[in-house]
This record gives C-alpha cells, structure tokens and sequence, in this order.
C-alpha cells in the first residue's frame, strides 16, 4: 500500500520527497520531537508547495487514509499510523513588512527564523520559551510567550492564514474572506485545512530586560506564596514564570547550581533595567541571594539565550490545569512534590497569565480570564517508567483538582482526550459549527480534535 499511496502522489505531480517504511530517510521525516509516539505512516510527503499540500490531501482522501501534518513534532499527539504524514518543514521563507510590521512565514518555519529576521528591525513576533518550535502550531494553538501579557496570544496575531481545506482546495482565510475559517484558526489548531502560508503582526520591541534567577528549592514556598499576590500588581510590561526542577549534573552546568533542585524565576521586561529591578524586588526579596543568574537589557532576539539550544527529543508525561488563585494547597502540594530528593517530577512550572491575553479578542483561544496555569512534567527517560510517572502526576493531580478551574491551555497539554477542556464551552460548540462547515467527515483527526457538530 505504501508503494500505491506513492504511486499516486507522483502521478498527481507532487514534487517533494516521499519517504516509504525501510527506505533511508523514513525514520528522520516521520519522528515527531515529542517521543512519547512512534508514527508508523504508510508514507512521509514532504511538500514543497501549497500545491504538494493539494495533492497530499486529495490522494490522502481518494485512498481514506488518516491525514497528519507535521513541522517539527513538538505538538503531535496523534500519529498518522498507517496514513499519510504530510510534512511541511521543507515550506519555509520569512518575509518581514517593516513597513507594515507583519511577517509572513511558511508552514515549516520555527520562531527562530522570525526572529533572526524581525530583530535587526527592532521589531518582535509573539514567540514563545522555545525558538525552535514551529510558528503554525504554536500559533493555531493559542501560542502565549515572553510578550504576551503586553500584545495577547500569538493566535491573536494572526492576519491572514492560505489553507489547503479537508476538500484540496486552497482558501485565504481573514477578517474579509472565509471569516468563520479564520476565526476557527486562531485557537482551534490543524482542525480546519492545512495552513501553507501565515501573516503575522510583529510589534515595536527593540530592547527588554530579561533574564533568569535560581534560588535554591528551599526558598520555593516563600517565593510562590509572594507571587501569588504580586502577580496582582504586576504591569502588562512584564512577562514572569517560575520553575522548579532539578538542573543537571553536568560540567557544562555552572557548579553553584549543578545537580541541584532550583526555583527559578524567569522575567522579561519591556522596560529599563532601573523600573524592572524596582518591580522584582519582592519576588527577589522573598527568595533571599540568588545562587545564580541576573537579568540584563537586551534586543528580544537575545531573549533566546535565556532557554540555550535546542533540547533534544523527548518523551514524557504531563499535567496542566489553569487556577483562578494559588491557595496554600496548591503551594504546598507542587512545592513538596518538586522538592522531594526522591520526586519523579522533572519541572513544574508556574506562569502568571492576565494582561492583554485577558482581553477578549473574539478568538477561541482558551480560558482569558484565567490567571495563573501549573505544568508538572516527568521526563520518561529518567528512572521512571510511564505506569509510575502516570500514578504519581494523578496523584499530585487529585491535590491539585480541588482548587483548579477544570480548563486546560491547548498548547499545552499532549492527551487528545483533553482537547475540550482547552476551550470555553461556547466556542467549542462554534469550532464544531465551523469544523462542520469545512470539514465534515472529519478528515483531520489526527489532532487535538474537534469533532464536526453532528
Ligand atoms: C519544550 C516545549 C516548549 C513549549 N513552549 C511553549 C510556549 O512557551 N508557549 C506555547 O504556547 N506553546 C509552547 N509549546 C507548545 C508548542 O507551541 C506546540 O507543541 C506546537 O504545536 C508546536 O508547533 P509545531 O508546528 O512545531 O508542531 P508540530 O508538532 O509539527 O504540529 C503540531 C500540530 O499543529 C498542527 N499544525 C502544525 N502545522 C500545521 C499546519 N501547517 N497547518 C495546520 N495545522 C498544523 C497539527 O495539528 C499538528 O499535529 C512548547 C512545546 C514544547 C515541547
């Protein structure tokens, strides 16, 4: 089947590589980042065009095969086993307008790029922690990042978006053309149609002060329960999150916090160094002499450094829930559960939401009003296996769930099951209108999905 699958793409014209089970070359396109999955495809199609996306689809149709799409794997959650895997990271070309300020990218770009690009201008796209994952999936995702409490989620950024549809046809989706498509992109993810081209805002940051600070674990009670209510003050300007994890032992790990467990409080300002400092201070108060670390003026570009190259491909599990405070429980259970010498718990980490992604847009991205989220991790190639990191996340979740809101952020969360709870329950019912308008049958699936309204 493989063999006819391929036979079939080449007799339609598509032009990039296709890669078959056995053949070099399969094992690099399929493997998704996130290896907690290990997609078996009848064949990977590497498209080079918007009109390669055409084919893939329409072949993809003709035969009923599940229909993936894949840049760089960090996002995928459903393999296309058995299927076809369009891959898009072949699809790339940043464009800045300086003009204008808008970029536009390919569906295989990764922020990097975008910033490589922008920064030189002094201007800015909503990226998030990681440069290197792919700008479509973080985008149809919701996308929230260093800037995002001043400018909103990336989704919101979105100007235009070009779509190959669950039919093949190639659709511009905007305020003007295919409106409800448009609005469904923004937040509800590779639901809609295969994005082959995204025009973003970029917005006017030339300098930040940003930076990382590592207390020892010790002080994690202290600095959480004063965040909690600082974060009340904190201005749109300022981005914060703090992490907890073990760093690792490993020479190129400075020794004041090699191989220990650290708080780390990760801040990105748009402002002077003089107002940020006087507004950290409590936080930097409550967890006394930092073991490492300082935050500096810098362009947003240099931001990148904050998270270093790129990590390699990992699998592991998650847990996430969004809360409205962080009561005492909540504190307790996520600090004793993290500081633990024996915890399975890779990272936790607290990000206080609020700003501009409170206001409401009109997209579908997640829970606005939501201001802080917790994710706990555990890496699964550390010494636990997945049964054992499985029953440990629920039990920290069964302390959790009392005091949380129920809702999830998409981009955030790995099991389809929970794809519902990223949404307000309006919108998800409005995602399946339009799920039902464009793609009926349900072609793409192999996703964080909605099912079309029945
Ligand atoms: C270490 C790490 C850090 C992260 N940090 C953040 C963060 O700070 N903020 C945040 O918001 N998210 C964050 N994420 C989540 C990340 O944004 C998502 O995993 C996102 O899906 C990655 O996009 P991608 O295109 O690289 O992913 P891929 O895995 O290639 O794609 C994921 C899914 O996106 C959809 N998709 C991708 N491309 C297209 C397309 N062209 N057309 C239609 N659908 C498409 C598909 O449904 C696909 O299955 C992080 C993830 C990881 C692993």
């Amino acid at each position: 089947m493989s063999q006819e699958t391929a036979a079939d793409l080449r007799k339609a014209s598509f032009q990039g590589p296709i890669h078959l089970p056995g053949q070099e070359g399969y094992d690099e396109a399929r493997l998704p980042w996130r290896r907690n999955l290990d997609p078996k495809p009848l064949v990977v199609a590497e498209a080079v065009n918007a009109n390669d996306v055409q084919i893939a689809v329409r072949v993809a149709r003709e035969l009923d095969l599940p229909f993936g799409v894949q840049s760089t794997g960090h996002g995928t959650v459903v393999a296309a086993d058995g299927g076809v895997l369009l891959k898009t990271t072949r699809m790339t070309g940043v464009r800045v307008d300086e003009k204008h300020q808008t970029v536009t990218v390919g569906p295989g770009d990764i922020w990097n790029s975008v910033i490589d690009a922008a920064d030189p201008l002094g201007l800015a796209p909503l990226s998030g922690g990681l440069p290197w994952v792919g700008v479509a999936g973080y985008t149809l995702g919701g996308g929230t990042g260093w800037l995002s409490r001043k400018f909103g989620f990336a989704a919101d950024s979105l100007l235009r978006a070009t779509v190959v549809t669950a039919t093949g046809e190639l659709r511009t989706a905007s305020e003007d053309e295919n409106p409800d498509l448009f609005w469904a992109l923004r937040g509800g993810s590779g639901n809609f149609g295969v994005v082959t081209e995204l025009q973003l805002r970029l917005f006017p940051v030339s300098q930040v002060y940003a930076g990382l600070l590592h207390f020892p674990i010790a002080k994690a009670a202290d600095i959480l329960t004063r965040y909690r209510d600082w974060a009340r003050t904190e201005p749109d300007e300022l981005n914060t999150g703090l992490v907890m994890l073990k760093m690792p032992d490993i020479e190129q790990v400075p020794p004041p916090v090699r191989g220990k467990r650290v708080i780390s409080l990760r801040a990105c300002y748009i402002g002077e160094q003089a107002e940020g400092d006087k507004l950290l201070a409590p936080l930097r108060e409550a967890g006394g002499e930092p073991l490492m670390g300082g935050l500096r003026m810098m362009t947003y570009g240099g931001v990148r450094q904050l998270t270093g190259p790129p990590p390699r491909p990992l699998a592991s599990l998650e847990h996430v829930d969004l809360f409205r405070s962080l009561d005492d429980e909540v504190i307790e259970s996520v600090v004793s559960a993290a500081s633990d010498d024996k915890t399975l718990l890779s990272v936790a980490e607290i990000r206080h939401w609020g700003g501009a992604m409170a206001h409401d847009t009109g997209t579908p991205v997640g829970h606005r009003d939501v201001p802080f989220s917790i994710v706990t991790e555990i890496d699964l190639s550390d010494q636990a296996t997945e049964p054992e990191a499985k029953a440990f996340l629920d039990a920290l979740a069964a302390r959790l769930r009392p005091h949380a809101t129920g809702g999830t952020f998409l981009n955030f969360i790995n099991d389809p099951a929970l794809t519902e709870t990223a949404f307000e329950p309006a919108n998800w019912q409005r995602l399946r209108q339009v799920k039902k308008v464009y793609d009926p049958s349900n072609f793409f699936h192999c996703n964080h999905n909605i099912p079309p309204a029945s």
